[in-house]
């Protein structure tokens, strides 16, 4: 058995930072992580300026800033279709340095190179131990169980958080059950090489069609491209030059860089969905980020809320401990009343610009019947720039294969 002051489950931005943050205050933390290695999955990149400050103060603000890119202004264009023709009919700059922070600009970093940053700086510290692979588990006789190398393991601490995301055990273990909402839509997203002038953060709109393009390090570019749910089976049927064609149509050097994508399986599935958890603490447990709430991602919020859940619970904590009120477990009611308000506002935030995009999916359609090979299509249909069409056959049921712009 070993024993320490929190237990963390989990190791994502959120635990890490929390772990981190604790073990500068001189706590004794233990993070169990499920995974030995990194995962290749995308899973958020974009930090916002609250959070680069927090990392800066948690002491890895220049690794950070090596490590990522700088992102100061998000352009938005909404695109009109006429036949093959596409032009823009409204553009709006959102710029980050309005903002009377210090930290004014957003910066965009691969999810696994910011947890690395954090575990570095975190392997500097004595009170802190990392232990992965380390699955928790649940809880006996009041300590927390781990699996290790297949071997179970006893952590006995005063304080246990939840930051193992969606699936959380501790939620689980604090009995809390909570309803999630999910969206008309899904995304496509890869990371490829973007061409050198994509340097801002852009979002192309038009009436069926959704593209965002977000720099990242090492002249690279996310790409999140909105589908109907369901449909990216349909997608995969086709060749994948389709796929770059949806992303041409708005920036043609894509068709160039975008070709080291040589499969659908380079391509992600994301799909969004909201909840909040009716509570984030229950006697000596509580959960932070993913494991308390999601929120759609088109306002970029989901790992920043993560860190800053962790950095309001470990200021707690730290306090708590200064106080001489550690082993007062109520105040950690405090850590709930402030973060819960604030989530729900960003919560809000990211489900409206979520219905802000256009998602009227299935209103002007390019219909094609599979056996006669016909199109038939509505006014607004051009065949050549259908990316999303609708296959019709008389003896099926009409269903989807993917977007129309
Ligand atoms: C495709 C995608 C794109 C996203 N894009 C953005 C974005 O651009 N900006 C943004 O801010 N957010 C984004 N997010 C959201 C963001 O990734 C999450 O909100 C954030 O990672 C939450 O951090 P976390 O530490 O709470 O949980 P996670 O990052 O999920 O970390 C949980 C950790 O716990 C571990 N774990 C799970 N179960 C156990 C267990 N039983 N025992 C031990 N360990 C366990 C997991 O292996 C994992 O490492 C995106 C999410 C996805 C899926």
């Amino acid at each position: 058995m070993k024993t320490c002051h929190v237990f963390v489950s989990g190791g994502g931005v959120g635990g890490l930072t929390l772990a981190l943050k604790l073990g500068l205050c001189g706590i004794s933390v233990i993070v169990a992580e499920r995974n030995r290695r990194r995962s290749p999955l995308y899973k958020g990149e974009l930090l916002q300026p609250k959070s680069i400050e927090i990392l800066h103060r948690l002491g890895i603000g220049k690794q950070l800033d090596a490590s990522s890119f700088p992102v100061e202004t998000l352009r938005t264009q909404e695109w009109n279709w006429n036949h093959n023709d596409g032009f823009i009919r409204n553009e709006s700059r959102l710029s980050y340095k309005i903002l009377a922070h210090p930290f004014n600009e957003a910066r965009m970093i691969p999810h696994e190179e910011l947890r690395d940053l954090l575990i570095a700086q975190i392997e500097k510290l004595p009170s802190v131990e990392v232990i992965r692979p380390a699955k928790f588990m649940g809880f006996q006789d009041d300590q927390a169980v781990i699996t290790t190398d297949g071997k179970e393991m006893k952590i006995a601490a005063h304080y246990y958080v939840g930051a193992e995301g969606r699936g959380s055990r501790m939620r689980k273990a604090m009995g809390i059950t909570s309803e999630e909402k999910k969206y008309n839509h899904h995304f496509l997203t890869a990371s490829f090489p973007r061409p050198a002038s994509l340097t801002d953060g852009f979002v192309f709109g038009a009436a069926h069609s959704f593209l965002g393009l977000f720099p990242l390090p090492n002249e690279q570019v996310r790409s999140v491209y909105m589908i109907p749910p369901g449909s990216y089976r349909q997608f995969k049927d086709q060749p994948i030059t389709d796929y770059y064609d949806l992303h041409g149509q708005y920036v043609p050097e894509l068709r160039e860089t975008m070709t080291t994508i040589k499969e659908w399986r380079d391509v992600q599935l994301m799909i969004p969905f909201r909840f909040q958890s009716p509570r984030y603490t229950r006697g000596r447990m509580a959960i932070l980020g993913d494991a308390a709430h999601s929120v759609h991602p088109m306002a970029g919020e989901g790992m920043n809320l993560a860190i800053q859940d962790a950095d309001v619970l470990s200021e707690l904590f730290c306090w708590m401990d200064e106080q001489g009120k550690w082993r007062d477990e109520r105040q950690l009611g405090w850590y709930e009343s402030v973060r819960k308000p604030r989530v729900d506002q960003m919560i809000a935030l990211s489900h409206r610009s979520a219905l802000a995009t256009p998602i009227t999916i299935g209103r002007f359609v390019c219909c094609v019947n599979v056996r006669s090979r016909r199109w038939k299509s509505d006014r607004f249909c051009i065949f050549n720039k259908c990316s999303m069409f609708r296959v019709w056959d008389m003896q099926k049921p009409i269903y989807w294969i993917g977007p129309i712009i």
